[in-house]
């Protein structure tokens, strides 16, 4: 399996082990984790600590250079927010782990490749 989505499936098992929400997400510049995180909601009693708002967090703040090289992992589809997250910061590619559990705005996400070079890909695996 892909290392990234391995260290994200990481993030998810950290997440479940604190007793929350069992989402991961890496983000990879030039083949390097910069940003790690996992859901914190249960763990934080927070309304937006996704796996992804977490990990972008955890990066820190990028130049947009940075973000144009970026590939954001996460073990599930991505959310509108973290979607949304993703769009702003011109992020041009996902990889998610799987779309079963719950499925996002792929199909936004994919008609907006037009506006930015978003990619988007499903790799069905699960979180064991
Ligand atoms: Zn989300």
């Amino acid at each position: 399996m892909d290392k990234f989505l391995e260290a994200a499936i990481k993030q998810a098992r950290l997440g479940r082990n604190e007793g929350g929400i069992p989402i991961g997400s890496v983000l990879v510049i030039n083949g390097q984790i910069v940003g790690r995180g996992h859901n914190r909601r249960v763990q934080q009693g927070s309304a937006i600590l996704h796996a992804e708002m977490d990990c972008i967090e955890n990066a820190g703040r990028l130049t947009a250079a940075d973000y144009a090289k970026a590939v954001l992992y996460s073990t599930l589809s991505p959310c509108d927010m973290c979607s949304g997250a993703a769009l702003l910061y011109k992020i041009p590619q996902i990889i998610v782990g799987e779309n079963l559990t719950f499925q996002g705005p792929e199909a936004y996400l994919r008609e907006r490749r037009e506006a930015s070079p978003s990619r988007l890909s499903i790799i069905r695996t699960a979180l064991t």
